[in-house]
């Protein structure tokens, strides 16, 4: 019988770069400046994992740290309660050359917007993330693309610092782990995952009352943009390896006419990927003038992460995004294309 146990792990950082992520906050100086970034259109991972590290960082008694993202400066609203919110900054008013720059659930520099100039800028450089697609940037990287969310190496990082968890880490970690694993029902959700969610609410937190501020509440506006955009899926049976196929589309216009802003667009593409007949969900959302962001999911035919790189995106082997140009219907064709190509 193989012993898994002591196998080295298949992926995963290096004790060399946990050592080296540890010296880097021990051994900051007193007026050492540490900037937290996470991707842009910020998701409930990228805010979990960076405001629950930055509160730890607090813990620590390290003076200067900053968290922040590019691109406008909107926490969507069912993360607009995080603890540690307070350490939250603009992206204008984020430290120039910051000494220690700690990167979050960003899987491409692409995903730093215009914060990427850090990289270069600080002096050294963390980044901790979960994604196969990961493109090897940064300095000290600790990488795990076996964990179900970047907030899974935030707590091993928060652990080896020697800072406890208490109930405002806790949330911010649970908010990213719910997140990721879907509310723990998607195939990443391991034994792991479930004793990382035991350790979190064993601090106090209320399960309950986080999962029905992230998944089960939104404004009126957003049920009825939900049904119109709903209302004009298409299946296409045969996409896929004739697996299936599902998609929409939702623009800003739709937005307007209801009142909603981008975020709530976020969760759109979750009733669209319990159609049964369809391995493939497929949601464009428009962006701007000619953009569009597209999210993929599969239920287990088609490695998506493939997909969305060819597009110049990527992702997970089952969630997975790119940003694509042209007319929904263009894009969606490209896609089809794709997905024959990266059959499982
Ligand atoms: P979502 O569809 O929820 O926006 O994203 C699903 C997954 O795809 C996430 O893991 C996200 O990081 C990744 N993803 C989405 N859009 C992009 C993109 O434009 N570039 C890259 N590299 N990854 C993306
Ligand atoms: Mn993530």
């Amino acid at each position: 019988m193989t012993d898994v146990a002591t196998r080295p792990a298949m992926s995963g950082p290096r004790e060399s770069d946990w050592s080296a992520a540890v010296a880097a906050v021990r051994e900051l100086a007193p007026t050492g400046r540490v900037l937290l970034i996470c991707h842009v259109n910020p998701d409930g991972d990228a805010l979990g994992s960076m405001l629950g590290f930055a509160l730890g960082l607090r813990r620590l008694e390290v003076p200067y740290v900053q968290a922040t993202f590019s691109g406008e400066f909107e926490v969507p609203e069912p993360f607009a309660e995080l603890p540690g919110l307070d350490l939250l900054v603009p992206e204008e008013q984020a430290y120039e050359d910051p000494d220690l720059v700690i990167v979050f659930d960003v899987a491409a520099e692409s995903r730093l917007g215009g914060l990427v100039n850090r990289l270069s800028l600080a002096r050294a450089t963390i980044v901790l993330d979960h994604h196969a697609s990961n493109t090897g940037f940064g300095g000290i990287r600790l990488v795990d693309s076996q964990a179900a969310a970047t907030s899974v190496v935030a707590e091993e990082l928060l652990a080896r610092l020697d800072i406890p968890l208490d109930a405002e880490i806790a949330e911010c970690l649970y908010v990213a782990l719910a997140t990721d694993t879907g509310s723990f029902r998607f195939e990443m959700t391991t034994p792991r995952v479930h004793e990382m969610a035991a350790r979190l609410i064993a601090t106090g937190i209320r399960p309950g009352e986080i999962s029905r501020r992230i998944f089960d509440s939104r404004p009126f506006g957003a049920m009825k943009l939900f049904a119109e955009v709903l209302a004009r899926a298409a299946l296409d049976p045969t996409a896929a390896g004739g697996n299936g196929m599902v998609w929409t589309y939702a623009t800003l216009d739709d937005l307007r006419r209801h009142g909603q802003r981008p975020y709530v667009m976020d969760a759109l593409i979750d009733p669209v990927r319990t159609v049964a007949e369809a391995d493939v969900a497929v949601l464009v959302k428009e962006l701007g003038e000619n953009e569009w962001a597209v999210s993929l999911r599969s239920k287990g035919a088609v490695d998506v992460s493939r997909v969305a790189m060819a597009m110049g995106g990527g992702g997970h082997r089952l969630a997975a995004g790119f940003t694509g140009q042209g007319t929904p219907g263009a894009v969606v064709v490209a896609v089809r294309e794709l997905l024959d190509r990266f059959l499982i």
